[in-house]
């Protein structure tokens, strides 16, 4: 009889020889969802470039961005259109340049952190370019693991501010990039409210998926602003977010809002970087979404593209690791946290990517790259068909239990 290890192995086998080339790295909207808002390629502002003010928007100026787009994300968001900026075309960009502004200018009232021993917290798994750029300006980055039902561990967090050197946390608080995990009330509220020693130390709600529902659940926003105002820590939140997996994601719009304070300060930095942002881009988007309720249903067309490949994520992981591994069932955003067995994701990624199947390396998901029970992957189901997304989860599958099997073996 051929032990599980042989016929997992002839399974691989089979695989490689068909010559897979797929990839789930990419948390990309597929050319479906692209295909979604290509009416806004067509918008024609030749004979109307103005805004509801009647302002040219072909000129410099504007800076807080087009005001009919910052309304409508404004409601979105639930923050008043005064404290929300709209900006460029990614939101990763205001979080790096926040930071730079943060190092070398300080933060209203502090000093400029370039010198001192700064540090973020990280909760991991996170999103991995957070990590690398607050690596690439020097940051300390100190990893807060979930709790093993998925919620923050705040008791953790609460020691960590009593380092005066903290004066950042990474958050998504919906549909987290990877984990899919939501921070609920109780958790925001107390975030904002928890003492720190370092009196300029910001959360970086980076609400990204913040219209990325995947049910019929459609959570606003928690009222961050207002919640960390009435926790009398009114400058406590930078709030991030972008159009980037709404429309068209390499020619977005990006917002920042905050504290009327955080956001007088945000704009005095950025008005010696630019004379204002692409209005047009603000204006086209704003005339494609109409009002608020033009962006709800948009992002339910999404879900009708998004939603049947986590269902197929899902029913392959049931099918063929139940037993081995756990997996998030995200209700929202753009990723599914696979945790294979302790000590084989970096394995299985290996042997994924010699039989032609990409896969974000292991490890990526954690500050500099450290997954300490080397067990997370990350899979992003969006970019790839129906069909390239079966066949890379069922070779995947094969890979996770591999590498169980030859772990067990030696
Ligand atoms: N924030 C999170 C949590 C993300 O997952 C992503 C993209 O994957 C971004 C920000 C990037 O946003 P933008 O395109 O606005 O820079």
């Amino acid at each position: 009889m051929t032990s599980r290890l042989e016929s997992l192995r002839e399974e691989y086998q089979a695989l490689r020889a068909q010559d897979l080339s797929l990839d789930l790295t990419r948390g990309k909207p597929s050319a479906a969802q692209l295909d979604l808002s290509n009416a806004l390629l067509d918008i024609d502002l030749g004979a109307d470039y103005r805004d509801a003010s009647g302002t040219d928007l072909r000129n410099y100026g504007g800076t807080d961005g087009v005001v009919e787009l910052r309304e409508i994300f404004a409601e979105l968001l639930g923050i008043p259109v005064a404290q929300l900026l709209a900006a460029g075309n990614a939101s990763l960009q205001l979080m790096h340049d926040t930071i730079v502004f943060a190092l070398l200018h300080g933060l209203p009232g502090g000093e400029p952190w370039f010198g001192q021993d700064v540090a973020f917290l990280c909760p991991a798994p996170g999103y991995d370019r957070h990590f690398a750029l607050t690596q690439a300006l020097g940051i300390r980055m100190i990893a807060v693991p979930y709790l093993a039902d998925g919620s923050l561990d705040l008791a953790a967090i609460e020691k960590h501010l009593a380092d005066p050197a903290v004066r950042g946390m990474w958050l998504v608080p919906m549909y987290a990039n990877p984990t899919g995990s939501t921070v609920d009330e109780a958790t925001a509220r107390a975030l904002v409210a928890m003492p720190a020693a370092a009196r300029d130390f910001r959360i970086f709600w980076d609400n990204a998926y913040a219209v990325h529902h995947l049910s019929d659940d459609e959570p606003a926003p928690l009222d961050i602003l207002g919640f960390a105002e009435e926790a009398g820590n009114p400058d406590r939140v930078f709030v991030f977010a972008s159009t980037s997996k709404i429309t068209q994601a390499g020619s977005g719009v990006s917002f920042f809002g905050s504290s009327p304070a955080n956001v007088a300060w945000h704009k005095k930095h950025t008005s010696v970087q630019t004379i204002g942002p692409d209005k047009l881009s603000h204006l086209r988007h704003a005339r494609f979404f109409g009002d608020a309720e033009g962006v709800r249903a948009h992002m339910r067309k999404h879900r009708e593209l998004v939603a049947p490949k986590f269902a197929i994520v899902d029913r392959i992981l049931t099918e063929r690791l139940s037993g081995h591994a756990t997996w998030t069932k995200p209700s929202g955003g753009y990723f599914v946290t696979l945790v294979a067995p302790a000590r084989t994701a970096s394995r299985a990624v290996e042997l994924a990517k010699s039989i032609g199947v990409a896969i974000t390396p292991a490890g990526a998901a954690f500050p500099y790259g450290d997954d300490p029970h080397d067990s997370v992957i990350r899979i992003a189901p969006t970019m790839p068909t129906e069909a390239e997304l079966e066949a890379a989860i069922e070779a995947l599958c094969v890979c996770v239990l591999l590498a169980e099997a030859e772990l067990e073996a030696s």
